[in-house]
């Protein structure tokens, strides 16, 4: 959410929609979609919540309010930034320079190396 309109906007949360990572789940599994869904009362929702875009997480009055929305700008943005994906944090440490991948410390798991690390503690 941006932060343009000064640090009490952070505190406002009653436009604040699902974020990217969470729709891109909902568009692999049904069930995380369900789960949402099922937090919201039926009757506080528009038109009963039957018109549900997944991709922007928003309830439309009508049918026909949904596909012009469908056919909108705002609709095929959200497109494209799902298509790019939601940011890791590995992409924020890159950025950051935290972070140089030469591609051989990946396989391992954090566990890995810390049980790597108590063997040689016992050697030592
Ligand atoms: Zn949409």
């Amino acid at each position: 959410m941006p932060a343009i309109r000064g640090s009490q906007s952070k505190k406002k949360t009653r436009r604040h929609t699902r974020d990217i990572d969470e729709i891109s789940e909902d568009l692999k599994s049904p069930r995380h979609l369900t789960r949402y869904q099922s937090t919201k009362h039926p009757e506080d929702l528009p038109a009963l919540g039957a018109h549900y875009c997944t991709e922007c997480a928003k309830w439309f009055e009508s049918e026909f309010n949904m596909i012009s929305h469908k056919k909108g700008k705002g609709h095929k943005r959200q497109l494209k930034q799902i298509k790019q994906g939601a940011h890791t944090q590995r992409e924020a440490e890159e950025a950051a320079g935290l972070r140089v991948d030469n591609g051989i410390r990946e396989k391992k798991s954090v566990d890995e190396e810390m049980v790597v690390d108590e063997q040689v503690g016992e050697t030592t």
